[in-house]
């Protein structure tokens, strides 16, 4: 969410973020963030709000920086000084001092390259971890005097990588821990670098019916489009922000936003305005969008904001992806 502050984000009618155990673990601490008493107030922010578990960074950081994963946790060599610890426990412990309404549990994330047995570990170790993370989180709503309605949601992460065996043994042995909801994670990439539909089918298979579907990670907007038909119904993603700063806007390809249908074939294309060659044209960047942008300012206007490295240029394509994003939720809505 570079760039934009809260009062940005709920202009673009984005209904809830996601924020990081990780780097709030590492980076914010847990003593100014009692000072606070939640995230949501450190932020100023008053919409919906998951917390990750950290599993990613457990892929991102912990293997390919040297940290170190055992059975008891994950340690991260942030550098020669500073280590960081990140257990099952310690994860949940934070997050609900965090106060999100959805928790996700520490997994260990299976690495796209990874061979079948190394694959089976990463389940095995997602499940023992799952297990010791559901007693914490029991514990911490006893300890917090939570009740059923007043605690957070509690979701799992199915791994197993494109072994669908192991995909469907890890949601099975999850659904018999019991989770409020459960997530397609690890790498949703197959070997021929096509979107890895398959494993989501999979997991969405093995869920009982009235838990939640979270794609972790997920994704471009076709790939939304056809999870949400499987009946998920959570995303969490870079992609619209990071693409704004780069300046790789999405655009919806209709006149307005009633005729935009987000199930034909092509519904949306790039506009990238560094790439433009009418410096001139005064239309907006999307007549099928009613964000800042498009509402206040030209094409020729951004590419300026661009080309001159103004950092109102970022802010304004961040804006216009996220509504880029949750117009297309809307239109998913049933
Ligand atoms: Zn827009």
């Amino acid at each position: 969410m570079r760039t934009l502050d809260s009062h940005d984000i709920i202009a673009t009618k984005t209904p809830g973020i996601l924020v990081n155990t990780y780097h709030l673990y590492a980076d914010l601490g847990r003593k100014i963030l009692s000072t606070f008493g939640s995230i949501r107030e450190f932020m100023g922010w008053d919409g919906a709000l998951i917390s990750d578990s950290g599993g990613f960074q457990v892929m991102s950081l912990a293997k390919q920086y040297h940290g170190k994963i055992t059975d008891e946790g994950v340690w991260f060599n942030l550098n020669k000084k500073k280590k960081v610890k990140l257990t099952p426990e310690s994860s949940i412990a934070f997050q609900m001092e965090l106060k999100p309404d959805m928790a996700v549990v520490l997994d260990d994330f299976t690495p796209p390259q990874a061979k079948e047995a190394e694959a089976k570990d990463t389940v095995d170790r997602t499940i023992l971890w799952a297990k010791r993370s559901k007693a914490e989180f029991e514990r911490q709503c006893q300890r917090l005097g939570l009740t059923e309605k007043t605690r957070p949601y509690l979701l799992a992460v199915v791994q197993g990588g494109k072994w669908q065996k192991l995909r469907a043994e890890c949601a099975k042995r999850l659904v018999k821990i019991g989770f409020d909801g459960y997530g397609y994670g690890g790498w949703p990439i197959a070997d021929n670098g096509d979107f890895d539909y398959l494993s989501a089918k999979i997991i969405a298979k093995h869920v009982p019916k009235g838990t939640f579907l979270y794609g972790l990670g997920i994704g471009k907007p076709e790939e939304v489009v056809s999870l949400v038909e499987m009946g998920y119904t959570i995303f969490d993603c870079v992609l619209p922000t990071r693409d704004a700063r780069h300046g790789r806007l999405y655009v919806f390809n209709a006149a307005s936003i009633k005729q935009i249908d987000v199930h034909a074939p092509d519904f949306y294309s790039y506009y990238v305005p560094t790439k433009e060659k009418h410096y001139a044209d005064d239309s907006p960047v999307s007549t099928a969008c009613d964000c800042l942008l498009c509402t206040h300012y030209s094409r020729a206007y951004l590419n300026h904001l661009f080309k001159i490295k103004d950092l109102s240029a970022l802010r304004l394509a961040t804006i216009h992806n996220l509504r880029f994003y949750s117009i297309l939720m809307e239109k998913l809505r049933p």
